[in-house]
């Protein structure tokens, strides 16, 4: 852990900064918010991808359902 305001490198597990006695507000959940903010857009994009993808597939589905139905009258 290397203290943000002075630099100083601390232990990980420091709870605030031996030097200038900064406290880490954040330590290690900094870390794990920022990679899901990271990931989770990622993920809904492509899930959102995805829907539309099904969707379209089985608009053409059901257009060609009706376009066959149609023939056959
Ligand atoms: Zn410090």
């Amino acid at each position: 852990m290397i203290c943000p305001k002075c630099g100083y490198q601390n232990s990980d597990d420091a709870g605030q900064c031996s030097h200038c006695n900064y406290k880490f507000q954040f330590g290690h959940n900094f870390n794990d918010p920022g990679h899901m903010m990271f990931i989770s857009p990622g993920q809904s994009k492509k899930s959102k991808i995805a829907v539309m993808v099904f969707f379209s597939v089985m608009i053409v589905l059901l257009l060609l359902m009706i376009v066959s139905w149609l023939k056959s009258i």
